[in-house]
């Protein structure tokens, strides 16, 4: 597989990812998304919503707010709790995530779930040393609040205060009265968000592995009490078996299931579908069963009644929730780590190629007039055509063979080639950029051709 610093440099140098504020010497950890990223990450959103909400009768969509009621982060646990466990080395003063200094001193160990002390201990008895300078001692431990506060408002006040969103999932479930009560759903069903966390993490890293701004894709499916672990494996092998149909391969990816020691308070099973990034496997999709902790908590502390009443059986009671949540900058990592690859052709010559499903690829097809002077105006009337439908790209710069080579770097999945042939039998001439053959496609059958090649 390629390597963190080859994605790096292949990002910056096509177009899919820059240095975020670069003009000004950058922000650390931030990364601007480029005319082939943000199609890529376009096309990953439109993906899961066609599977996870378009396609799946149970489910629908919403877009709430990012600033939140403070009130909401009170309920949720998140003021209270939702925070990482820091720690200092005493020699060099950098920060450190103690549960992940802990892991990486020993990758069999899970501090999930350990109190604070608990993990200054470990640290001190294994005599665990500081990945910056190597010394053993470090201070002891305590809760970092990861919540981004600002306020609303002219006046600086307390009352004044609110946090950007760590999550998108607290807005589904105050919503979920709402929703309810608008869609007339009955559960069990499902409720899914896209849209911007914030986390002031400790050790951001890996590239866009690890932000403190990313976009989350989260689904909080409500269910009779009793079903959930059914539903639970039901939506764990369901996240499985969509990355396995966009491309990744099934040896990159594996299943964690969370030991029952290591859950969170509020969840009764938890699984992380891991991927083989360039460093090891890494989390990059969680999937809880969360009880009714949090349409509970909601229904404490605003005092409403979050209860659901089954119109088929007369039964009241709090659903509960499975939910799966998975960032889009990881997957675009591990699109990106999966597909990136060099052929050594039958010629002896090397291609880059970005073997990527055709329907993540930023462009399914490139149009390319054989001969500019001779066939440019034909290729862009076919260009104007197609780009109603698609996101198609037009380049009529360098020989073909060069261009041929720019779009398989790229992933682009088709290359339309306009030709001397063109105007007599109105075909042009289609590659595919993974087996390189070419076919003679009627341009009236382009469309349909595209959608059938490309079709998730
Ligand atoms: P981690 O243990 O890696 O910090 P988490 O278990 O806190 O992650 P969740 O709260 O379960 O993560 O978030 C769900 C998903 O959101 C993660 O699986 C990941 O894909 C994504 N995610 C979470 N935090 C970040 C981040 N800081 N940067 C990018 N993606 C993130």
């Amino acid at each position: 597989m390629v390597t963190l610093d080859q994605i790096v440099q292949f990002a910056k140098s096509t177009g899919f990812i820059f240095q975020g504020s670069e003009l000004y010497g950058g922000l650390a950890n931030t990364w601007d998304y480029g005319p082939l990223g943000s199609l890529l990450k376009k096309n990953i959103k439109d993906a899961w919503i066609k599977k996870f909400q378009r396609q799946t009768p149970y489910n629908v969509l919403i877009d709430s707010s990012i600033l939140l009621n403070s009130e909401v982060w009170v309920a949720s646990g998140h003021v209270g709790g939702f925070s990482d466990p820091l720690t200092e080395c005493k020699s060099c003063n950098q920060r450190f995530r103690a549960d992940k200094l802990i892991e990486d001193h020993d990758p069999t160990v899970s501090a999930d779930g350990w109190s604070t002390d608990q993990m200054y201990q470990y640290l001190v008895d294994h005599e665990v040393t500081c990945p910056n300078c190597g010394k053993k001692e470090f201070l002891p431990i305590r809760a970092f609040n990861m919540m981004f506060q600002t306020h609303q408002g002219v006046v600086l006040e307390q009352a004044n205060q609110i946090y950007l969103r760590p999550e998108t999932a607290q807005g589904i479930f105050i919503n979920f009265k709402n929703i309810q009560r608008t869609t007339r759903k009955k559960v069990p069903f499902g409720v899914c968000q896209v849209g911007k966390s914030f986390r002031n993490e400790i050790t951001p890293g890996n590239f866009i592995f690890r932000t403190r701004e990313f976009e989350q894709m989260e689904m909080e499916f409500f269910v009779k009490p009793g079903t959930e672990v059914e539903w639970f494996n039901y939506w764990k092998q369901f996240c499985m078996d969509w990355l396995v149909s966009l491309g990744l391969d099934q040896d990159n990816l594996q299943f964690d299931d969370h030991k029952p020691e290591a859950l969170s308070h509020y969840s009764n099973a938890t699984t992380d579908i891991r991927f083989r990034f360039p460093w090891g496997f890494d989390e990059l999709w969680g999937i809880a069963s969360r009880t009714n902790y949090d349409l509970k908590a909601h229904q404490i502390h605003s005092g409403e009644n979050m209860t659901y009443l089954d119109p088929d059986t007369n039964e009241r009671y709090l659903p509960y929730v499975v939910e799966p949540a998975v960032g889009v900058e990881r997957l675009v990592l591990a699109f990106l780590a999966n597909g990136l690859d060099e052929e050594t052709l039958e010629s002896g010559d090397t291609r880059q190629i970005l073997h990527i499903h055709p329907a993540l690829a930023p462009y399914k097809a490139a149009i390319l007039p054989l001969i500019k002077k001779e066939h440019a105006e034909k290729s862009l009337e076919i260009y104007n055509e197609l780009n109603q439908y698609f996101d198609v790209v037009y380049d009529e710069t360098q020989n073909i063979g060069k261009r041929y080579r720019r779009q398989d770097a790229i992933g682009t999945y088709l290359c339309i080639t306009i030709d001397h042939d063109t105007a007599n039998d109105q075909a042009v001439t289609v590659r595919n950029r993974d087996t390189m053959a070419q076919v003679r496609i009627p341009i009236k059958d382009l469309r349909s051709y595209i959608e059938k090649e490309t079709q998730f």
